[in-house]
């Protein structure tokens, strides 16, 4: 997640690079102000690289559903390709068109219904695609509710999601004044609670939100059946509720290992959906996804009119300019692997997440809450009775020491005395990388069964980065 930084207390003018026999590699560089003179190219790439040198490899960061690598053509491509400017229409007239098929081909993917009109656009990534979707929601239930006469000032708008939501939707709800009502999850409910839902719901609800793959343990909402009882609320009142799927790992997955789970425009009250290409989309950061089943969902005053090329193009965007080399990478992965290239690649992912859930449980140690059956995501918690003096949080920290960032932390509101560690298998993360994780992992916890543990009062200092 990118920071937020302010005055460096720690100024040092002394950043010397140690290759000589050049006039700047003589000099002082200031950190935190412009050096006065320019660098030779050569130095400044040497500076830049060797500061990055010991930040881990990011393959074995088993934390993140974010793509860790692509193909050498792949990088070539988008390396090639960085200075296009996505929203530049009428320079890029052929980017524009890549972009296009892209939303085509995903419109597909999710099923989108021949006789509606659906619309979508890349992001920079599933957070602001999720605000788009969230927007056209407000907007929506706005003209909707001003139609039925409700005064739309007597409370505030809210959206209803379970506890299980990522940090966007909490974004999402502060900067356009939204009340997120969570419905929590519990022992028997880790993910929406289809007997609860409903009673969140009121006039004032600008839709509620189903996920296809919870960040915290891979589990998807049951989204058919939110549709159902969705259809069944909307038959008893004029206020309409309609449904926004948040698939940021999902939409890339389910529709090639679960064909038959019905959560996508095959059900008719989903009406949105999002999705991270650089997630199960397989590009790297940041690409997004959102689609609207049909034009009416998405209300004509969030879309904005560009010139191009003598006529007008509609854009939806909260962002202006960016690269359009993620877009271009994500058609090529389209392009390349097709429909059964992904399929192929998430079954072998699959395959890897079922293998360490195996060996994992074997070990011993640890209870299975998520066996990668759906996301493939394992995720276990230390068993209560375990009777050795280490936590979830050492293993952790020992893993580090092999390269592995393992995160583990505890689940959200209701469920937060269970604490997990999760493993996210992505595509580069191979049989034979999960054999030496499972190796590494059982000389970590010999390690620790022979150590004497000590300190670790503050177990909050010890909690890494999950929710991406
Ligand atoms: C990752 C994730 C997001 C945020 O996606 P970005 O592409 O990182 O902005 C939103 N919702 C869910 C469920 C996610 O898993």
């Amino acid at each position: 997640m990118a920071g937020l930084y302010g005055k460096n207390s720690k100024e040092t003018r002394n950043f010397l690079d140690p290759i000589f026999g050049s006039y700047s590699s003589d000099h002082a560089l200031p950190k935190y102000q412009l050096n006065e003179k320019p660098v030779e190219p050569r130095i400044a790439y040497r500076i830049v690289k060797d500061q990055l040198l010991d930040e881990g490899n990011a393959r074995e960061n088993l934390a993140t559903f974010c793509q860790t690598y692509m193909e050498p053509n792949a990088t070539k491509l988008m390396a090639e390709t960085m200075d296009k400017n996505a929203i530049d229409k009428s320079e890029y007239p052929r980017t524009a068109e890549l972009e296009n098929r892209c939303v085509n081909i995903i419109a597909n993917l999710w099923h989108a219904q021949p006789a509606e009109n659906y619309m979508g656009t890349s992001t920079v990534g599933s957070s602001e695609a999720c605000m788009l979707g969230g927007l056209a929601m407000k907007f929506a239930w706005r003209e909707r509710a001003k139609k039925l006469g409700l005064d739309i000032h007597a409370h505030k708008p809210n959206l209803v999601i379970s506890s299980g939501y990522q940090v966007c939707w909490e974004k999402f709800a502060t900067y356009f004044d939204i009340e997120l009502r969570t419905v929590p999850m519990d022992e028997q409910h880790q993910s929406l609670n289809m007997e609860k839902v409903m009673d969140y719901v009121d006039e004032y609800t600008i839709g509620i939100v189903g996920i296809m793959g919870i960040t915290y343990t891979g589990r998807y909402d049951n989204i058919a059946k939110l549709n159902d009882l969705v259809e069944a609320y909307n038959k008893t009142t004029p206020y309409k509720v309609y449904i926004h799927v948040d698939a940021a790992s999902g939409g890339f997955y389910a529709p090639f290992m679960e064909p038959d789970i019905k959560w996508d425009f095959q059900l008719k009250n989903v009406v949105s959906i999002n999705s991270s290409g650089h997630k199960y989309g397989l590009v790297y950061p940041g690409i997004g996804w959102v689609l609207w089943r049909d034009k009416q969902f998405l209300p004509d005053k969030l879309i904005f009119k560009v010139s191009y090329l003598g006529g007008e193009l509609p854009t939806m965007a909260i962002n202006f300019s960016r690269s359009a080399s993620q877009i271009i990478g994500q058609y090529y992965n389209f392009v390349r692997f097709g429909f059964d290239g992904y399929k192929e690649i998430q079954k072998r992912t699959h395959d890897v997440a079922v293998f360490l859930s195996n060996e994992i449980a074997k070990l011993g140690h640890f209870e299975i809450v998520n066996d990668g059956s759906e996301l493939p995501i394992v995720c276990y918690k230390h068993k209560a009775d375990d009777g050795v003096a280490w936590t979830l949080y050492d293993l952790a920290d020992r893993l580090r020491m092999k390269g592995w960032q393992v995160p583990a932390y505890p689940l959200p509101k209701n469920l937060d005395n269970v604490e997990v560690q999760r493993i996210v298998c992505r595509a580069d993360f191979g049989m034979n990388m999960a054999h030496d994780f499972i190796e590494d992992m059982k000389r970590a916890i010999d390690e620790l069964n022979n150590s004497h543990i000590v300190s670790h009062q503050r177990v909050e200092l010890k909690k890494y980065g999950f929710t991406h």
